[in-house]
């Protein structure tokens, strides 16, 4: 099983899980301060671009033109690729992927990669596959390398240790780095430092390298990888034999299209005016990187998203992260409790349709709906209509299982005599007339804190506030 579906099995428990996480002080703590900064940053470079709102939109128009032609852009992607002398794979999904890439890895008779942080291959499982053919991946992204040596999981999109403080790595170093000082002290420089010399061993050493991709342009088959810290770069460029594996939706069609992105990404994501590193290479140069470049191009799913209308949208996203730092319930869950490659406000979307409902039925309810994911998406992805979206389909699902088949739920009842009392003026006037006369042994300080009953789990966890003496409508008509 991939980690993938492994992750997804686990997100259909994500009330449970998120109970645990909630009780975490310590967490709740390292997340309220890291997603609080990277907000308050992404906001201020944000607001120094006057045409901020005109590159969101050109950003979710480009990609919305690429999901309907997807098929012409990737043969075109593949084409130029071959034609740079690079080699193509498609792989349908992440047991196939994994092979791929095994395989080629076993080709060349190495049983030790180098691996530039890379989402995609978190969500095929490539790690433990290929450890099962005796090939050790190494990570050499910094915070993906803590969660590789704490065999932990990632928890955030683009800080996947998010979830650990400065002195929980000091300590994780002083324990799995063979070469870490003896004083290692938990100041961040030391702590890079300590990083950096084990990993450079491992850059020197390795035959092949591993990364994900950020963008591929389809008209000249030039791929991408934008990154902080310049291992990516070393991935990419020191290895004889590289290897990017890469979603279907990643395509762009031209160098114009990919300008676009390289100005949202870097503000949304790392609140950064310009990217650090952004490696570019087309196919394969003599004398210079790779001998080798292998692309495998993963579907895993994607294809089934592409043909729901509505959430197909959620094929847009550029991993940015920007939605997770907003969101109010990931703020106080983190990660874990989404159980899936994917957390925050994408995951609660893009987990359901890539693994199905029955597996991570919970994730479309991990949000208020409150609306500030959307707000931020670079790309536009509105996200709370693809909740409500899959919610609809999660209940229409849970209402087609067996043994539930043609029984109607009360809450079905209820909903539905709501609806008819929300469209009828008189009968809302009336529920409200009656609501004010009933409430009186409930209320106290102007609001239900418990309802009687099979309603006592509306407010196990929130206050309903009391019918007001006098309504809008009754204060207009007295005015008149
Ligand atoms: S959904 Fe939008 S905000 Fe969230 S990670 Fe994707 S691109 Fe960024």
């Amino acid at each position: 099983m991939s980690d993938m579906a492994a992750n997804a099995g686990r997100a259909g428990s994500f009330p449970e899980a998120a109970r645990i996480a909630l009780a975490d002080t310590q967490l709740r703590h390292n997340l309220g301060h890291a997603t609080h900064t990277i907000r308050a940053k992404r906001a201020g470079v944000v607001a120094e671009v006057p045409d901020w709102e005109a590159l969101r939109e050109a950003g979710r128009a480009v990609k919305e033109r690429v999901l309907r032609h997807l098929d012409t852009h990737l043969e075109q992607l593949e084409a130029s690729i071959q034609r740079a002398g690079g080699v193509v794979h498609w792989a349908r999904d992440a047991r196939e992927c994994n092979r791929i890439v095994g395989d080629i890895i076993a080709s060349h008779g190495a049983d030790e990669v180098v691996k530039a942080k890379s989402l995609t291959t978190e969500e095929t499982g490539l790690n433990g596959a290929l450890q099962q053919r005796g090939i050790h991946a190494w990570e050499t992204d910094l915070a993906q390398l803590i969660i590789q040596l704490s065999d932990d999981a990632p928890s955030h999109i683009l800080v996947p240790a998010i979830h650990k403080n400065r002195e929980q790595i000091r300590a994780l170093f002083a324990r799995a780095l063979p070469d870490a000082p003896p004083e290692l002290s938990d100041d961040p420089r030391e702590l890079a430092e300590t990083a950096r010399a084990h990993l450079r061993k491992l850059f020197l050493s390795a035959r092949v390298g591993i990364s994900g991709v950020n963008f591929a342009v389809a008209d000249t088959g030039t791929v991408s990888v934008v990154e902080s810290e310049g291992n990516g770069r070393m991935c990419t460029t020191l290895p004889e034999v590289l290897i990017s594996v890469m979603g279907i939706e990643k395509v762009v069609p031209s160098w114009e299209d990919l300008e676009v992105y390289l100005q949202l990404l870097p503000r949304s994501s790392t609140a950064e005016r310009m990217n650090p590193y952004t490696s570019l290479w087309t196919g394969v140069s003599e004398g210079d990187g790779p001998r080798e470049f292998h692309l495998v191009l993963l579907d895993n799913g994607r294809t089934s998203v592409l043909a729901d209308t509505i959430g197909r949208q959620a094929l847009n996203c550029i991993r940015c992260s920007a939605c997770l730092n907003v969101c109010p319930v990931y703020e106080r869950t983190g990660g874990h409790a989404y159980g899936s490659t994917y957390p925050g406000p994408i995951g609660a979307i893009l987990t359901p349709m890539l693994s199905g409902m029955t597996a991570a039925g919970s994730l479309p309810y991990a949000s208020s709906l409150c609306g500030a994911c959307y707000e931020v998406c670079p790309v536009k992805i509105n996200i709370p209509e693809v909740l409500v979206h899959l919610r609809h389909e999660e209940v229409a699902q849970a209402a087609r299982a067996p043994g539930v088949r043609g029984r109607v739920a009360p809450e079905h009842v209820a909903m539905r005599a709501m609806a008819r009392v929300f469209a009828n003026r008189r009968l809302y006037e009336a529920a409200q007339r009656a609501g004010r006369i009933t409430q009186w042994p409930l209320v106290r300080d102007g609001a239900i804190r418990r309802l009687p009953g099979p309603l006592s789990g509306w407010t196990s966890a929130r206050d309903i506030p009391a019918v007001p003496p006098q309504s809008f409508r009754d204060w207009w008509r007295e005015r008149q």
